[in-house]
């Protein structure tokens, strides 16, 4: 089959489209006959899916598809990219769903089709320009197969080389993008070819005139080259060859947009820069670049401080050469690169180079994983030396974080597993400490809700708030972590001096007495004789609960004091607002006005439990434990209470009972549906109210709707 007449055409910049033909051909030399035929097969299905369609250029569709498995045919990558390749705009642009590619091309090619269609939803945000970095970093911790990265870039560059197709604001915006995020990633990949195309095209289109200059200049330089640069080339060869090494030594050209950057970042004038020669050498051993090096050095004078030694200490993207400037004849500068043959494959297709297609070797699987070595094992070769560097690789390939914007774009990075609280801390620590809801995507969510890449977080906070005890219980980072601890113990601290106060005045009482009416000191020195620091601390004690008010009480009457114990100590009188150190049993939720009783639980403070509560009779053992409690009149306070419902099986019955709570002032902080009767559901909702008036009035509510068949208080 022949599908080279339908698709050969001139692009803009007359380069000649890759036909299938040539396509297949190309493929052919390195892959074995049935990948190909998977390839072709997946041209074919392509093909009929775009039919119709045309480019902005005027072009088939097809060709654009076809051109991107081109690019990566260069790169030798393997069938399953190819086929990727030439589906990844199926899905997005034609009728042609995920199942249907997965059913047709198998699980591996469908998976890369679908992170690319990915990448290109995100592709909106448009990020601001300094954090380009970060964007990077998301957009590569968001791929779990490095192969749909390599898609994207081939995409990217055919869309870069058909620019011209666009109207000049979009070309602009494109270019802007190119430069800032997909270049460099194509750099960190270490994938050469690419990200010099990306670069130039870029360039060109972002500064016309610079580029136009540049490329006067490197011409004009070019001419003069042409006199020195084979003598160089030959002097290198003949002093190669008499000391045994086999080499070769080619000149290198000078890329516009790298002659560009080195300008601005060593300030160095257009004309030293492109006045200077390039020449690299690829031996046949590491030993062997050494000896090349000294007799380079031999020949032509080395610029001092110019020789930087990548085989020891690789780049960040693994990239391994030795480079040295050397005095020219006439004084002209020399740059020169010294290689393996493996590096030097390194250097062009970088990461790349491990998932080009070898005999034996079609286990995706293994590939991936030998790519992760490599990496690794980059790692491992960085670690002390460039810690930073090791970090970003890290951060690149092994997604272990998060990325997430702030409502206002920025973004924020947290390490996976964070939650709604973690991204609060990280704003701010007063943002954590006072936040209460959190809207992610600006939906209302819970605050433990775990982020996930790409997700804009909204926190929203309310003066006076205060962080809560069970923050600490699901929080991932270290910063909100302490945050959260270490405010609770202050608080803790002066909540419970308060409260033990108010229990030892309660005590007190029985005796007419207070705290206020000692003499004075005589609490710092009941204090010291029980081994305390001071009163303070005795309340702080007496407030948790591990010592009893009463018991305190009674030592603190002077020494002749004979009075007994009153019967009936005095009920504590709970206000709802003493904090962490008074706390409502979850085994029975009380609620102003409950008849309730106060367990002192060592430790932990004051626990009020219903009186009906079957876990008071369980306790009934520690009578010293347990005082009467009651409370205090005009409770403002929400508190938590559970409610049953049952409801017959009905779409939106959920969101109906939950709009006629909200309706009522009351919150749902949590709720667990059981569906599994047939025809009715109960439904559990936990919910903060006021008080037993509250609630009841909450409950006629639910109990008017009709398909409502019960509404009861549950006890947990
Ligand atoms: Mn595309």
């Amino acid at each position: 089959m022949n599908y080279a007449s339908s698709i050969l055409g001139l692009l803009p910049g007359g380069r000649r489209a890759p036909g299938i033909g040539q396509f297949i051909t190309k493929i052919e030399g390195y892959l074995p006959p049935d990948q190909v035929e998977r390839v072709r097969e997946a041209f074919d299905y392509a093909e009929t899916a775009h039919k119709g369609q045309k480019r902005r250029s005027g072009e088939a569709f097809i060709t654009h598809p076809v051109a991107v498995a081109d690019i990566l045919a260069d790169l030798h990558l393997d069938g399953a990219t190819l086929q990727a390749a030439i589906l990844h705009d199926v899905v997005e642009d034609t009728p042609s769903s995920m199942a249907e590619v997965t059913e047709k091309f198998g699980q591996e090619v469908a998976e890369i089709v679908d992170g690319v269609t990915k990448l290109d939803q995100i592709q909106f945000k448009s990020p601001k320009e300094a954090q380009a970095e970060s964007f990077r970093k998301m957009l590569l911790a968001m791929v779990r197969d490095i192969r749909v990265i390599m898609v994207k870039l081939a995409d990217r560059t055919h869309n870069m080389r058909t620019l011209s197709a666009m109207p000049p604001e979009k070309r602009r915006a494109v270019a802007r993008e190119t430069l800032d995020i997909y270049a460099p990633i194509a750099n960190r990949l270490g994938i050469h070819s690419v990200k010099l195309e990306l670069e130039e095209i870029g360039f060109r289109t972002l500064y016309p005139q610079r580029y136009r200059i540049i490329e006067r200049e490197l011409k004009r330089a070019r001419g003069n080259q042409r006199e020195f640069l084979p003598k160089i080339v030959k002097a290198v060869r003949k002093s190669l060859a008499d000391a045994g090494v086999n080499g070769r030594v080619e000149a290198r050209e000078k890329h516009l947009y790298s002659v560009y950057v080195k300008m601005r970042r060593k300030h160095l004038s257009l004309s030293q820069m492109v006045d200077m020669f390039g020449i690299r050498i690829i031996v046949g051993s590491v030993d062997e670049c050494y000896r090349t090096l000294g007799l380079v050095h031999g020949l032509y004078r080395p610029m001092p401080g110019r020789f930087k030694d990548y085989i020891a200490i690789p780049r960040v993207n693994g990239y391994q050469s030795l480079h040295t400037s050397l005095f020219g004849p006439n004084g002209t500068p020399i740059e020169v690169q010294i290689r393996t043959q493996d590096m030097h494959r390194l250097a062009e297709s970088g990461i790349a180079a491990h998932w080009q297609y070898k005999t034996g070797e079609q286990d995706g699987e293994t590939q991936q994983a030998r790519a992760r070595e490599w990496l690794q094992g980059m790692m491992d070769l960085h670690e002390g030396s460039a810690e930073e560097l090791v970090e970003s690789v890290k951060v690149d390939l092994f997604p272990d974080k998060v990325y997430v914007f702030t409502p206002k774009g920025d973004i924020m990075r947290l390490p996976r597993g964070s939650t709604c609280v973690d991204f609060a801390y990280a704003v701010h620590t007063g943002v954590g400490q006072r936040c209460v809801a959190a809207k992610v995507d600006r939906r209302l969510v819970p605050l433990r809700t775990v982020l996930r890449n790409g997700q804009t977080v909204e926190i929203v906070t309310a003066k006076g708030a205060q962080p809560n005890p069970s923050w600490a219980s699901f929080v991932a980072t270290a910063k909100a972590r302490s945050a959260i601890r270490q405010y609770l113990k202050n608080l803790k601290k002066g909540e419970a001096a308060e409260l033990g106060g108010r229990m030892l005045n309660q005590a007190l009482e029985e005796f007419e007495l207070s705290v206020k009416k000692l003499p004075a000191g005589r609490l710092d020195e009941v204090a010291r004789s029980l081994s305390l620091r001071d009163g303070n601390e005795l309340l702080e004690k007496i407030g948790l609960g591990e010592r009893l008010a009463r018991l305190v009480a009674r030592r603190l009457l002077p020494d002749d004091d004979t009075r007994p114990d009153a019967a009936i100590a005095q009920p504590l009188a709970i206000a709802g607002t003493e904090g962490l150190v008074v706390s409502y049993a979850r085994c029975c939720f009380p609620i102003p006005y409950d008849a309730v009783v106060a367990y002192l639980s060592s430790g932990r403070g004051v626990v009020i439990h219903r009186e009906s509560c079957s876990n008071v009779a369980a306790f009934g053992k520690q009578p010293d434990k347990w005082i009467p409690a009651v409370w205090q009149k005009d409770q403002q306070h929400l508190f938590s209470a559970g409610l049953l419902v049952e409801a017959r099986n009905r779409m939106g019955i959920l969101a109906e009972v939950a709009t006629r709570i909200a309706g009522e002032q009351s919150n749902i902080s949590h709720v667990n549906v059981d569906s599994s009767q047939g025809d009715h559901s109960t439904i559990l909702f936990e919910i903060q109210v006021k008080g037993r008036a509250h609630l009841a009035r909450l409950i006629r509510a639910i109990r008017s709707m009709p398909d409502v068949m019960k509404v009861e208080r549950s006890l947990a």
